[in-house]
């Protein structure tokens, strides 16, 4: 294919400010990437967090969001070895890392100090044409649909991951809450098909309905229990192994560590502006419960977490709608209205 000289993007220029759809330059990679044309992208909440400059960490600007991007290479860095113009790649979150200090050395390169991050340090998928680091970018099997596997590349992997570092054996409950969500709703399907009972926490029917659907076996409405620790204390019999925290909210996250099992994990995912886990001491030694974050995955964790997809295991309840429309997605996103993901169209 040629590659053009522009392209359409949505970049903005300052956090908060107008989200423009307009024509910006194609990328030129540099030599450790690969330049990949983004059929499709999936809407995180984290790109809502970078547009709104919620977090103590500065994004560029101008800057174009996305890392939740699936396409096909179409030019190669001089230095790229392994890539063929034409394979199907993936831009996630972590789109560089130093590679040599202790973090990189362990394959923990999201903790690098200097980690390059896809729609915040880096420009991202929220564009027709992205580049990506050789290393980081995400190998997708060919003949994936495109769409379909996008919210893999952040949704899947982070809590993938998130659920391996819960530590549970099969049988076990594990708590989902904001499970509804983008993040949640992938969630509730790698639970179930590592083996773990799902109990799922969302607010309203059509949310219970839907993640009933993807395998939970109980659902508790935030909005409408009266005491939740008690409410999900009781229907899991002792309060849940693992619990993993996709909402966006401090409250939710204070209410896992009181009704986490005794010995069991709260993982930490979501990431509400200026929030704090409220964890009573007496009570954390006492239940001899663990608080541990859990920060996207690793490139193991990738091909895993889309190893599942590609088997069949995991179904991403996407809806589809054009680029320009990304203004509005971030509108229902911050009511809490969507269901599962919404995905980008490129070309439109
Ligand atoms: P989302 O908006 O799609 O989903 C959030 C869900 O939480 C919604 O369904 C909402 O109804 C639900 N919710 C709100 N309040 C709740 C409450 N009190 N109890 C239970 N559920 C509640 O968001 P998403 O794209 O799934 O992202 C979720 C969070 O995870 C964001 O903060 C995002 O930045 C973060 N994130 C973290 C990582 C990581 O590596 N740690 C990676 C990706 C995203
Ligand atoms: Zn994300």
């Amino acid at each position: 294919m040629s590659i053009p000289k522009t392209q359409k993007a949505i970049i903005f220029e300052t956090n908060g400010g107008p989200l423009q759809y307009k024509d910006i330059p194609v990328p030129t990679p540099k030599a450790n990437e690969i330049l990949i044309n983004v059929k499709y992208s999936g809407v995180c909440h984290t790109d809502l967090h970078a547009w709104k400059g919620d977090w103590p960490l500065d994004t560029k600007l101008p800057l174009v969001g996305g890392h939740e991007g699936a396409g096909v290479v179409v030019a190669l860095g001089e230095n790229v070895k392994g890539w063929e113009i034409g394979d199907l790649a993936g831009i996630k979150w972590l789109n560089g890392s130093c590679m040599s200090c202790e973090y990189c050395q362990k394959a923990n390169e999201s903790n690098c100090a200097s980690a390059d991050l896809s729609g915040y340090t880096h420009d991202g998928s929220f564009q027709q044409f992205a580049t990506a680091d050789a290393i980081q970018a995400a190998r997708i099997p060919k003949g994936t649909d495109l769409a379909q596997v996008s919210p893999i590349l952040c949704a899947g992997i982070t809590v993938y991951k998130a659920l391996k570092t819960a530590n549970l054996s099969a049988g076990e409950w594990v708590a989902i809450s904001g499970a509804g969500g983008g993040l949640g709703s992938l969630a509730v399907q790698y639970a179930t098909a590592m083996g773990y009972r799902v109990l799922a926490i969302d607010g309203g029917d059509e949310k219970g309905a839907f993640v009933k659907s993807l395998g939970a076996e109980v659902f508790v409405d935030f909005t409408k229990s009266k005491d939740i620790v008690k409410d999900i204390v009781a229907a899991t019999n002792g309060g849940p192994h693992g619990v993993i925290n996709v909402s966006v909210s401090e409250a939710a996250v204070s209410q896992s560590v009181q009704y986490v099992r005794s010995c069991g994990t709260v993982v930490l995912v979501g990431l509400p502006a200026g929030a704090k886990v409220i964890a009573p001491v007496f009570d954390s030694v006492v239940k001899s419960i663990s608080i541990k974050g859990s920060y996207v995955g690793n490139r193991a964790d990738t091909a895993e977490a889309i190893d599942f997809f590609s088997r069949g295991l995991i179904k991403c309840p996407i809806k589809i709608v054009g680029l320009s429309e990304l203004a509005s997605i971030y509108e229902l996103m911050e009511q809490g209205k969507i269901l599962g993901r919404y995905v980008v169209d490129t070309s439109k």
